[in-house]
Parts: structure tokens; sequence; C-alpha cells
């Protein structure tokens, strides 16, 4: 069982919850673990992805066995993970796959499994509708079934499933919470809401320990490219080094609750040490809209004229849109004791310096 397990509250009210979440290395802890302690395991799914590796990083620092499961043979995201934390051992499945997630499960036998595993692009949802139902909205119900199949009776397995904002979509009221009504608007937000339900849904019939975390937007230098932050800092970066003209976006206007994903992660290994399984709302409070972060971020590089590099195509519209996000993680707060360290302004600047430094080597390596 992970340390920390059936605290009410893991973080007091308003403390830094660096103090919890220790960056030293396990062995320099108080109190030292005694060596029979058994050292709590966990699976993560999506284990390539921004979350995935944040997570990694996170449960590793509290002397966690990590494992990461890993789709395909030759997966050239594989290497990343290889390298950079080779702590984390891989192990093959799919989310498409039931019997290889009841191998994966017999194999790591985790105290925890996070799912952070989906195609999680919403441009892309909309064009590939069918894989995206089948892997971020049934591969949730296939891994909640493999764990109450490989975890029994009194099933020891902790299960967190990353739900998210998209699912309140057309929003029904202002801020979002735990209780806000959905209505997803693209094939990724209805994939979602099925693998939130489904997950409520099992630990009211199985009794199993499922959390839903609802992240709102959560970014950093390890985002995906397509993602909006992370496509307008690297352009910013690329613009700034004048390898880049002009940065082609579509719709400015939709407002967005964009937080750090090195926070976010935080949370959820904080929901599955709770005493009774919970959904939470996880986000910021503060909203802006796409335009709002554009401009930030050029002028974090020291570009005033930014409006100049800006064109708007269709390409990159949507067929439908999700307008306003804004969190209340009032619940987060009160229960976990989470709060976000990293604001917005910083988040953007943290994102713009990363690409000045990628790009910049970059091209120092081309010429
Ligand atoms: P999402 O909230 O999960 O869809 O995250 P994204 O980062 O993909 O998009 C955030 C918002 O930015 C959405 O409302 C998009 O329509 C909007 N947006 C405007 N231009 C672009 C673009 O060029 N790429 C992306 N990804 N989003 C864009």
């Amino acid at each position: 069982m992970a340390p920390g397990r059936g605290t009410a509250q893991l973080f007091s009210a308003g403390s830094v919850p660096t103090a919890l979440f220790p960056s030293t290395s396990p062995s320099d802890r108080d109190p030292p673990r005694p060596e029979v302690y058994p050292v709590p395991s966990a699976l993560i799914t999506g284990i390539t992805g921004q979350d995935g590796q944040y997570l990694a990083e996170f449960l590793h620092s509290m002397d966690y066995d990590v494992y990461g499961m890993i789709k395909g043979q030759q997966n050239p995201r594989a290497e990343i993970i290889k390298t950079e934390m080779p702590y984390v051992e891989l192990v093959s499945g799919d989310l498409q796959d039931l019997s290889s997630l009841i191998a994966v499960l017999e194999y790591t036998q985790p105290d925890e499994v996070y799912n952070l595993g989906a195609i999680s692009f919403v441009a892309l949802s909309f064009k590939q509708a069918e894989l995206t139902a089948n892997v971020t909205g049934l591969g949730v119900l296939r891994m909640l079934e493999a764990i109450k199949l490989v975890g029994g009776a009194d099933n020891p397995i902790r299960f967190y499933q990353a739900s998210s904002s998209e699912m309140f979509g057309k929003v029904r009221e202002t801020p979002q919470n735990e209780e806000t009504p959905f209505y997803p608007r693209s094939p990724y937000g209805t994939a979602k809401v099925f693998g939130h339900h489904t997950t409520v849904n099992y630990r009211e019939s199985y009794g199993l320990y499922a959390c839903s975390g609802i992240l709102f937007n959560h970014e950093s230098p390890r985002r995906g490219i397509e993602f909006v932050t992370r496509k307008v800092t690297n352009a910013v970066a690329r613009i700034k080094l004048g390898l880049q003209h002009e940065l082609v976006l579509g719709d400015l206007s939709p407002k967005r609750d964009w937080g750090y994903a090195g926070d976010y992660v935080k949370a959820m290994w904080a929901m599955l040490q709770q005493d009774e399984p919970q959904d939470f709302v996880i986000a910021t409070g503060r909203t802006h809209s796409v335009e709002t972060m554009v401009e930030l971020a050029f002028k974090a590089a020291g570009i005033d004229d930014w409006r100049d590099y800006i064109r708007q195509d269709e390409r990159f519209m949507r067929p439908a849109e999700v307008d306003l996000l804004v969190g209340d993680c009032s619940k987060a707060k009160e229960i976990l004791g989470w709060e976000p360290e990293v604001d917005f302004e910083q988040l953007i600047a943290m994102m713009v310096e990363n690409d000045m430094a990628l790009e910049s080597a970059k091209a120092g390596r081309q010429a």
C-alpha cells in the first residue's frame, strides 16, 4: 500500500505542496521507510504522453515501482522513456485488447493504475471518431473489467481515470464543478463522458476504488505540438529566431482554464490516497482566450507587434467548438489540500523559454 493512504487531507490548506511532494531523493525523506515496507507500485497507461512522464517522475520521487504500458512493437516514443526515465519498466499492452490488459495487470500487480492513455487531441477525434470511441471510451471499460477480474474480491487495485473538462463542452453553468452536467462537443468529449460514467458505475456496482479526475487543460514544455499552447510557444520561438514568419491558427476566441501539468499529476496521486474514492475537478479557476495566450507568448519573447504574424485558417476550426471553460476546484482544495503552484503567466513564459532553447539548439546543430 502506498505511503500516506487513508489520510483524509494530504496537504494542509494553503501549505506549499512541495513539502509533501519531495523533490529530494526518497532516501532523504523523513521518516525513512523500514526495510520491510512493501514498495508501492503503479501502472501508467499513456506513459509517453505529457502527463504520463510527469506522473512517472513524481511517483519515482516517492519510491514507487513504476510500470508504463506501451503499445506496439516499434513505438518510437518508447525511446524517450527508456533514455530519460530508465527506472520505468515498459510493458506491452493495448487499451483496445482486454486480454493484453489482463496480462499486464497479472505481471505488474500494481497498487495503483493511472489510465492516461487516450486519443487525446480533440481535432483528430472528429476525423477518427470510431478509433477515439474505442480507445478513449471503451478502453476505460476494458481496463476496469481487467482490474475487476485480476483484483478479485477485496480488490486492492486503485484506479484513476483521466476525465476531462471537454466533457462540459457547451457549458451548462460557470464555473464548472463536480456537479455540473456534461454536454460534450466532440467525439473526444463523448468518449470521455462514457469513460467517466463507466468509472463511477464500476465503483458503485463492484465496490472498486475508482476515481475520476476532471482535469481542465494542462500544459507544459512537454505538451504535444498539436495543442494550441505548444504550437504557439514553439512558433513564437521560431519567429524570434527568424526561422518562421507566420503562425496559422483557427478560432482565437475560445477560452480555456490552463494550468501546469506538473501540478496536476500530484492531484491524480492524491485522489488515490483518500479513504473513499471520489471524483474531483482540477483547475486553476482562471480563464483566458486563445488570443490572450498568443499575445502573452509573443510578449514573453519580446515581440509586441504580434498581430502581424498571425493568420487564421479554416483548417484549424472545428465542426463544434467549446467556447468557455473555467473550473471550480474548491472540493480538491478542501479535501486533497491541492492547489496549483504555477500560474498562467509563468506557464506560458516557461514554455516559450523552453522552445527558445530547443529551437536555438536545433538551429545550431543544422548550421
Ligand atoms: P482542447 O481544449 O483540448 O481542444 O485543446 P487545444 O489546445 O487543442 O485547443 C484549445 C483551443 O484552441 C480550442 O478552442 C481550439 O479550437 C483553439 N485553437 C485555435 N487555433 C488552434 C490551432 O491552430 N490548434 C489547436 N490545437 N487549437 C486551436
